[in-house]
């Protein structure tokens, strides 16, 4: 696995000078250290996880998201979804696996699965700042969406600031 942090540091636990600037420095947080580990000790098991470019995870609600380099998710879904298992067990969150630097629509339709989006567009504040709102079509038996956390994910992973409607 490909991290910011060093093997070293991850195995260890202990974060060298390196590592440590990176995190004081906000470049990388306590959860992507976390979660890096718990990747990185995965990784004999499940040799997949070797070539996963890890970037960033975002603890939000009950939700653990993971960003992962395009094409690497899957990876991370190989193994018959037992990465994603254990990821889910030993954080206790429902795991959501996203793309880094895809297009802002396909980052969102990933955010939302299963729900289908109807419609992207941007709202402009009167202080000069934009929402992103997104309409997503009701569904009849699925899930409704953790829409706070989707909030926080947009917001951490993208710099986007959602607002969330549903439509039927
Ligand atoms: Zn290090």
């Amino acid at each position: 696995m490909k991290t910011e942090l060093c093997n070293f540091c991850l195995k260890s636990g202990i974060l060298c000078s390196k590592c440590q600037g990176k995190l004081k420095s906000g470049k990388v947080s306590d959860i992507d250290f976390t979660i890096a580990r718990l990747l990185l000790s995965l990784e004999e098991k499940y040799p997949s996880l070797q070539d996963v470019h890890f970037h960033k995870a975002v603890d939000a609600d009950r939700i653990l998201a993971i960003l992962v380099d395009k094409g690497d998710v899957p990876r991370l879904l190989s193994h018959g979804g037992k990465i994603v298992k254990a990821l889910g067990e030993k954080t206790e969150k429902t795991i959501r696996v996203l793309e880094y630097g895809v297009a802002e629509r396909k980052f969102l339709e990933d955010l939302f699965v299963p729900l289908n989006i109807l419609t992207i567009n941007k709202i402009w504040l009167p202080d000069g700042t934009t929402e992103t709102r997104v309409i997503l079509k009701r569904g009849r038996r699925k899930r409704i969406p953790n829409v706070k956390a989707s909030k926080q994910i947009a917001k951490e992973l993208r710099g986007i600031t959602l607002r969330v409607e549903f439509a039927n």
